[in-house]
């Protein structure tokens, strides 16, 4: 029975998806339910080559089809390299047009990788490693435990990169509060400018219900921000990033509340900024309005949906009735409904 794990990134969506380890070997992120309630293990070269001889006998009448394919869970590039290029090549044998092989890697096995690992890694198949950075601050990193620093970011990341291998940083605007969201933006802009990776990708914070991160919510210590507070760190973010030939993805996932603003630095970074002002100077209520519509139903709307006066009437009364309490009854609302979007945790007791 082949196994898989629980998450791929979105644009591995049809991608073949090789299990070859189990969960996530840290697993202490404070914002991240994914893995929460299991135990990391790696699995033997033998049973990942089993698994792909199975899949590879089950789609039989599809294998020219399957271009792509996914090496699971949260950290391939835990495991030593020569048997990353068994699987790899093992992959490449039983699925001849599979051109691009993609997985998720921590920066500190990243790290422990010399650009030559990398290079051979390539040559059996590896295309590209998607990593999580989710911020430049350390201060921000420390916070919420991601157990990795901006200097493991950077030499993973460049070492990766000179290997020839594609770079994909994930990054996650809220995740500093309102305290620390001024450093959020300058450090990862700065940190992002310094790696310079092929794709920046944005995950907009949303706070999982059992996530820990709500006691230090009762306790003061951490202070969530609003959809437009999130928009202006956005804002920052973009403005210190250079224009370099990197794509900035917002399009690829729908917590982000702008998902039109997507495309190359080098080449669209004014258009993401006028798209990031034009958020910022609507009215309160038609930043409110806007929230609502894509919280409620997560899509690109343009931003003229809450210029129409029709729309509006539509939605402010849904919007006072939300406020009873005050802008933080709003708030909260909205934060509430974007828990939706989150993988659920597998323990009803996450600490
Ligand atoms: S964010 Fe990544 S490293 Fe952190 S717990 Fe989740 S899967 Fe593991």
């Amino acid at each position: 029975m082949v196994e898989q794990g629980v998450i791929r990134p979105p644009s591995e969506a049809s991608s073949l998806l090789v299990r070859v380890t189990r969960n996530c070997p840290w697993n202490k992120c404070l914002f991240c339910p994914a893995y929460k309630g299991t135990t990391f293990s790696k699995r033997s070269v033998e049973e990942v080559l089993s698994d792909i001889d199975e899949m590879a006998e089950t789609y039989a009448s599809h294998v020219d089809v399957i271009t792509s394919a996914f090496l699971q869970d949260a950290d391939s590039l835990l495991l030593p390299t020569v048997e990353l290029v068994e699987i790899l090549e093992h992959i490449r044998k039983r699925f001849p047009k599979v051109a691009h092989i993609t997985t998720y890697a921590r920066a500190k096995s990243m790290k422990r990788k010399s650009a030559e690992d990398y290079k051979t890694l390539k040559e059996a198949g590896l295309t590209r490693v998607h990593t999580g950075m989710e911020s430049g601050s350390l201060a921000v990193l420390q916070m919420v435990r991601k157990g990795s620093t901006p200097e493991d970011m950077i030499a993973g990341g460049l070492q990766v990169k000179e290997g020839g291998i594609s770079l994909s940083e994930y990054i996650m605007p809220g995740l500093g509060g309102k305290t620390l969201s001024k450093k959020h933006a300058l450090e990862t802009a700065k940190l992002l400018n310094t790696i310079r990776p092929d794709h920046i990708r944005v995950r907009t914070f949303a706070m999982h219900p059992q996530s820990p991160m709500r006691k230090m919510v009762e306790e003061g210590k951490f202070v969530p921000m609003s959809d437009d507070e999130i928009v202006a760190e956005i804002r920052l973010l973009v403005e210190k990033l250079d224009e370099m030939h990197s794509y900035f993805h917002c399009a690829d996932f729908s917590l982000n509340l702008l998902m039109q603003v997507d495309g190359y630095l080098d080449t669209d970074k004014a258009a993401m900024l006028r798209e990031l002002d034009a958020f910022l100077s609507l009215s309160k209520e038609q930043k409110q309005a806007y929230s609502l519509l894509q919280r409620s139903y997560p899509a690109q709307h343009p931003l003229n949906a809450v210029r129409d006066p029709k729309v509006m009437e539509q939605l402010l009364p849904e919007i006072e009735k939300i406020q009873k309490g005050g802008d933080d009854g709003f708030n909260t609302y909205i934060q509430h409904l974007m828990t939706y979007q989150l993988p659920q945790p597998q323990t009803d007791t996450w600490v």
